[in-house]
């Protein structure tokens, strides 16, 4: 049975939540105990340093060490999906019905047994998605949708994509507005830590994406975001006190006739 109130966050691939997260998890905003579910956690990803014969063999494995020191840093539980990344191109998705109604069966399972109240996902946005990335999104928002009284939570997904604060989001039909939760220095040697963790992906170039400022932030902090449904009841841990900044859209400005639409196959 199921431990009732708890957040489940899903992650790509090892290493993807990280990024995006671990300032709003020392602020609190996932409650007691969350859970780290890795997607594709037998991915075979191999950068460009390491040996691809050696990978082949131990990649997937190093790959959840190093999602359960994250997990033990930070106090989350671990649970992985264990697939295997598929050959999907941008585009494919569309023509895998079949494909993503057994991923979104398989979150959606998952998020039933743990007894997951909120549900925590990235947003990738704009061109040149990750399709995996893309499945993963969808998958969970669908899933989530189909399940009564658990929420939907967004955050970035850091590296690839930041959306702009500046504005709402609309995601299956929903508003989402942002809170920005700066980071404290120690937050951020935290974070860089955190992220050094994941040391057999990560690029210095991922260390730089997490440093800039959201686009539309004009005061420069760095920070992170999260996106939370308009009017939707918010968990008792969460009540507590403020843990970030809100930004809600200019209103009668210009800007609050812009919103980002996220695409899903709905
Ligand atoms: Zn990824």
């Amino acid at each position: 049975m199921g431990v009732r109130s708890r957040t489940v966050l899903f992650s790509v691939h090892a290493d993807d939540i990280c990024m995006s997260v671990t300032g709003l998890l020392r602020a609190g905003w996932f409650g007691a105990r969350p859970v780290l579910a890795t997607v594709y956690s037998l991915s075979q990803h191999v950068v460009d340093r390491i040996d691809r014969t050696v990978w082949a063999e131990h990649g997937p494995a190093i790959r959840r060490r190093e999602d359960r020191r994250f997990c033990d840093a930070f106090g989350l539980d671990y649970r992985t999906l264990d697939l295997r990344d598929v050959p999907l191109a941008p585009g494919d998705l569309a023509a895998r019905s079949e494909y993503r109604r057994g991923l979104r069966e398989q979150v959606a399972a998952l998020i039933v047994e743990l007894g997951g109240s909120v549900v925590v996902c990235p947003l990738p946005h704009g061109r040149n998605v990750h399709p995996h990335h893309r499945a993963v999104h969808e998958a969970v928002v669908e899933a989530v949708g189909e399940l009564h009284a658990v929420s939907l939570w967004l955050v970035d997904d850091l590296p690839y994509s930041r959306l702009p604060i500046d504005r709402p989001v609309i995601c299956a039909g929903q508003e989402y507005r942002p809170t920005v939760v700066p980071l404290s220095e120690t937050d951020l040697k935290i974070k860089m830590a955190a992220m050094a963790i994941y040391a057999s992906q990560m690029r210095p170039a991922y260390f730089r994406a997490v440093r800039r400022p959201a686009p539309g932030d004009t005061t420069g902090r760095i920070s992170e975001t999260i996106w939370l449904p308009l009017n939707a009841a918010r968990p008792k841990w969460l009540r507590a006190g403020a843990l970030g900044s809100a930004c809600p859209p200019t209103v009668g400005g210009r800007r609050s006739q812009l919103l980002t639409r996220v695409a899903t196959s709905r």
